[in-house]
C-alpha cells in the first residue's frame, strides 16, 4: 500500500512520538480496543471444538456488528484474545481483547510462512498468539452444558468470568445505559440458537469451577468477576446484594480464598456492601461508568432515576468503610465522553472532565479502572459513533491515569494480575500495559 494512504500508521506512529510515556504496546492495544480487528476465515478459531479458545461473549457482544452480519465469525468464532509480540516495532508481550469488525483497517492473518501476524493497512506489525483451548472447556457440565458458557475465563486465564444473570432490569431506552448491549447480546445469542442462560443456577457454577480447579493445574486462575445486569426488583427472590452475593458464599464455601472473589454491581446502600462482604467477596466494582454530570444523566437514565449521581458517589465512598479504599475499583467506559452529539468536542476536554473523576476518588484513596469503550452497533452510541472515541483521547487517557496515581501515591489496584508492559494480562483496556514497573522485561 503507498504510504500516502497508510493514515492510520501515520496517526499511531504520531501518537507514539508526541507520547513517549506511553508504551507503544498500549497505543496499538487501544486502537484495536476501540476500532475492533478483522480475521482472515484462516485465523478464526475452528469453533467450539478447535484447539485455540474461542471468544465467549462473556457479557457484552464487544463487536462492531451484529452476529448476523458477520457471517462465517459468527459460526467459527475468532479467539478470545490475542497476544502482540515483536515485529517492526519490537513489541512486548500484550495480551488484547478480540473485538470484531470487518471494516478495520487491522487484521490477522496467516503470512506466507503460516505463521499468524497482525497487519495495519496491509503492513505486517507484529506476530500474533492465539490462547491454546483450555482443557477445562473440553469437559462438559453433567447437563451437556459447556464450561466456557458457565464459567468462561479471561484475560488469558486468569479471570473467570461470571456473568450470572445475562440481562438487565434497566430495559429500553428510558433506562438502559446508552452504551450498553448485555441485553441486546442477550437476545441475538438467542436468536442464533447458542446456549445463552439468563439467570446461571449456582450449582451449575459450582460444577463448572470443579472442572476449572481440577484442570487448572498450573492456577493460572486467579480470580472470579460475579456480574451481570442491574437488579432493581428481585431476581428469583432474592435483591441484588443477595443475589450476587449469594454466589460468592457458596464459592467460597466450596473453594475457600481459591480465587479473588470480586462483584460488579450496582453502587449499593452501606447495609447492602456488608453483606457481599460478609458472602466472601473481597473486592467491589461499583462502576460509575462516565465522570461528567450531565453526561452520566444522559447516558444511564436508569441509573440516574433510581440512584442518581451524587447518591452513586456518596455509596462509592461509604464502600470503602467497609472494604477498605483498596478494594473498591470502580470502573468506567473510556471514551464515551467524546460521543456524539452531547460528549466534549475535544480531547482536552474530556480529558479534564475524565481527570477530575480520577482526582475525587484517588484522593480516597480509591483507584478507578476503565474499559475502552466499543460502540457496539446497536447501542445508541455505538450507533452514532461507529469510530468511537479518537485514538489521542485514549492515549492522553493513559498518560493521565498514571500521573493520577503518582500524584495520589497509589499503584495499580488488586485483582488484575501484574503491572506493565510485557506483563500485563488485563485484556479490554491497556491501563495495566501503561504502568510503569522494574520488572517489565526489556525490549529484544
Ligand atoms: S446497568 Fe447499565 S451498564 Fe449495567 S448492565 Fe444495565 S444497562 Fe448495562
Amino acid at each position: 500500500m503507498e504510504n500516502a494512504a497508510r493514515s492510520r500508521t501515520a496517526l499511531v506512529e504520531s501518537l507514539m512520538e508526541r507520547y513517549p510515556h506511553v508504551p507503544r504496546e498500549a497505543v496499538f492495544k487501544e486502537d484495536l480496543l476501540r476500532g475492533g480487528v478483522a480475521f482472515d476465515d484462516s485465523a478464526l478459531s475452528g469453533g467450539d471444538d478447535g484447539d485455540v479458545k474461542p471468544k465467549s461473549y462473556f457479557i457484552f457482544s464487544f463487536d462492531h456488528r451484529t452476529l448476523p452480519e458477520l457471517g462465517a465469525a459468527a459460526l467459527n468464532r475468532p479467539p478470545e484474545e490475542i497476544v502482540l509480540t515483536g515485529g517492526p516495532y519490537d513489541l512486548r508481550r500484550t495480551v488484547v481483547s478480540v473485538r470484531l469488525n470487518p471494516t478495520s483497517p487491522y487484521r490477522v492473518r496467516a503470512g506466507e510462512d503460516g505463521s499468524l501476524g497482525l497487519y495495519l493497512e496491509g503492513v505486517r506489525i507484529s506476530d500474533v498468539g492465539v490462547p491454546p483451548m483450555p482443557e477445562y472447556y473440553r469437559h462438559k457440565l453433567s447437563n451437556g452444558k459447556s464450561v466456557m458458557e458457565v464459567a468462561p475465563t479471561i484475560q488469558w486465564g486468569y479471570l473467570i468470568y461470571l456473568t450470572v444473570f445475562r440481562v438487565c432490569q434497566y430495559f429500553g431506552h428510558k433506562e438502559e445505559c446508552q452504551y450498553c448491549d448485555i441485553n441486546h447480546n442477550w437476545r441475538q445469542h438467542k436468536a442464533a440458537g447458542r446456549p445463552y442462560t439468563g439467570v446461571k443456577p449456582s450449582d451449575e457454577i459450582i460444577e463448572a469451577l470443579d472442572i476449572i480447579n481440577r484442570y487448572d493445574t498450573a492456577q493460572t486462575s486467579q480470580a472470579y468477576t460475579l456480574t451481570g445486569g442491574a437488579i432493581t426488583s428481585k431476581v428469583g427472590g432474592k435483591d441484588e446484594a443477595d443475589f450476587y452475593g449469594s454466589y460468592a458464599k457458596v464459592i467460597e464455601e466450596r473453594y475457600p480464598g481459591r480465587w479473588i472473589g470480586k462483584v460488579v454491581a450496582q453502587a449499593l446502600p452501606k447495609d447492602d456492601v456488608k453483606r457481599f462482604k460478609d458472602y466472601g467477596v473481597q473486592i467491589y466494582h461499583p462502576n460509575f461508568e462516565v465522570w461528567d454530570k450531565r453526561l452520566f444523566e444522559l447516558y444511564c437514565p436508569g441509573k440516574e432515576r433510581y440512584v442518581g449521581r451524587e447518591e452513586w458517589h456518596r455509596r462509592i465512598l461509604d464502600s470503602a468503610e467497609i472494604f477498605g479504599p483498596e478494594n473498591v475499583i470502580p470502573n468506567f467506559v473510556a471514551g464515551v465522553e467524546m460521543a456524539a452529539p452531547s460528549g466534549f468536542e475535544t480531547v482536552d476536554a474530556a480529558i479534564a472532565s475524565t481527570k477530575e473523576g480520577l482526582d475525587f476518588f484517588m484522593s480516597h484513596g480509591i483507584v478507578p479502572r476503565f474499559t475502552t469503550w466499543c460502540p457496539e452497533p446497536t447501542t445508541p452510541l455505538g450507533k452514532e459513533n461507529p469510530n468511537g472515541a479518537p485514538l489521542e483521547y485514549h492515549i492522553q487517557l493513559l498518560d493521565t491515569y498514571r500521573s493520577a496515581l503518582e500524584r495520589h501515591g497509589l499503584s495499580s489496584p488488586p485483582g488484575y494480575g501484574p503491572p506493565g508492559p510485557g506483563n500485563a494480562v488485563f485484556s479490554v483496556s491497556s491501563f495495566m500495559d501503561s504502568l510503569t514497573t522494574e520488572d517489565a522485561p526489556a525490549r529484544a
